[in-house]
């Protein structure tokens, strides 16, 4: 027997209507601030992500599904969105529309992760990015978009969490803080920490191992560090913010597992689940677009988990509409009468009507059974003798009530909703 691959999941009927509800949101969500949709291959060049996420990150290191096609291509799967966004927008020459550039996108992501409750090897992500402004305007207009998609969705009771990585000029400075700071408990940190110790110090901050989050509740912060540019944009995204009403928590420890980030770095916390169950996250990544080979664009985004959506959505019990029931079930018996049922049904489906044909190989009462586990509002019953009338039999699925009609009656009634 085969199963879907451990991590993945398959998505049932009766669980797209979550699915629909959220992209239904994120659509109108879009439209309000003028985002335009992207789509990109689900492989890349493995070069994108090591180039941008980092060689450094666990994304990079542990969890890419990287694999060579057979011309040698190294390749990966997405592990990311903003990457390919990024390679997109350098490919199409967006640089020389009006900036910033806004695209959104729905993609399935690949890491090779530890598989838990929120947590698969392939997930769904829907992703904005803003390319081409570096103002803190636009990083409070970003996070407050994230957080006004929450909120429309119905989810209640999570938090926004802040932090300002800093840039490139003030970046070294910051690290070079942190080392002096670990480099004497270095012997009590986790054999991963010591490793990130030399090779990316900024990671320390979110190992989730309890003798390192002691370690980094002390460390030094880097909002403390900032060069006077990046300090001024930080304090003037919080004066946005806070005319936005925005709440926050200042979380110096929150620093993502993406190197591409600079400055402004956030993330949104369900009240229950802890750090690793993030609803969604972004930030500014200045020198992404130049690392793979574009010219220096600033750009901020954000991508939230569409599993984690559904989960807080069910968590939370939030109802969302369900899925739509076909109108009409054609019921038949016997040879002419399924013709005509054919018939009905082609016709019914022409006037924009949800319909389900019986072939009319089992009873009326088997069939019945089908109609109402389909959800069908009403049974169009065809034996002999309604095709020698020309009739068909209406049978209200609910109250049982039956009535003969005119197939065209049907058609306008069917139609009308009724
Ligand atoms: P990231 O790209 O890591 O910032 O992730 C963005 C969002 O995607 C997170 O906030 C989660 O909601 C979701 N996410 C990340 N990794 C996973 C995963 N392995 N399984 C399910 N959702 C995930």
């Amino acid at each position: 027997m085969f199963k879907a691959p451990r991590g993945t999941a398959d998505t049932l009927p009766e669980e797209q209507p979550y699915w629909r509800y959220i992209q239904d949101k994120a659509l109108e969500l879009c439209r309000l601030y003028g985002y335009g949709c992207i789509s990109t291959p689900a492989f890349e060049d493995a070069g994108l992500f090591a180039r941008s996420v980092g060689e450094g990150t666990d994304i990079v290191n542990k969890e890419m599904y990287l694999f060579k096609d057979r011309s040698n291509n190294e390749l990966a799967l997405r592990p990311e969105g903003t990457a390919p966004v990024c390679r997109a927008y350098i490919e199409h020459g967006m640089d020389n529309l009006p900036q910033p550039v806004k695209l959104f996108y729905f993609a399935d992501i690949f890491r090779y992760e530890r598989p838990q409750a929120g947590r698969y090897r392939q997930h769904h992500q829907f992703g904005c990015e803003a390319i081409g402004d570096p103002s803190p305007v636009l990083d409070a207009e970003v996070i407050n978009m994230a957080l006004n998609f929450f909120t429309s969705l119905g989810l209640a009771n999570f938090s926004l969490q802040l932090n300002s990585i800093g840039c490139r000029k003030c970046r070294p400075g910051q690290l070079q803080k942190l080392k002096d700071y670990y480099t004497p408990l270095a012997p009590q940190l986790c054999a991963d920490c010591q490793v990130r110790l030399d090779k990316n110090p900024l990671r320390l901050l979110d190992c989730k191992k309890p003798g390192c989050q002691a370690a980094a509740d002390e460390a030094p912060k880097s909002s403390d560090y900032l060069c006077d540019e990046c300090a001024q944009h930080f304090s003037s995204l919080r004066t946005y913010l806070s005319a936005l009403g925005v709440r926050y928590v200042l979380n110096h420890r929150l620093v993502r597992g993406l190197d591409y980030y600079t400055r402004t770095v956030f993330e949104i916390q369900p009240a229950e689940g802890g750090s690793q169950s993030a609803l969604g996250g972004g930030g500014r990544y200045d020198d992404l677009i130049a690392l793979i080979g574009g010219k220096s664009t600033p750009a901020i985004g954000f991508a939230t988990g569409m599993e984690r959506i559904v989960l807080n959505l069910v968590n939370q019990g939030i109802t969302v509409p369900p899925a739509e029931k076909p109108a009409v079930f054609i019921a038949c018996m016997g040879g002419n009468a399924r013709v005509e049922a054919v018939k009905l049904a082609a016709k019914m489906r022409d006037a924009g009507i949800a319909v389900i044909s019986s072939s009319g190989e089992r009873s009326l009462k088997a069939q019945l059974r089908y109609a109402n586990a389909a959800g069908a509002s009403y049974a169009a019953i065809i034996g002999e003798d309604e095709v020698k009338a020309g009739v068909v039999i209406l049978r209200n699925m609910e109250t049982g009530e039956q009535q003969e009609m005119q197939p065209g009656d049907l058609i306008k009634l069917a139609g009308n909703g009724q």
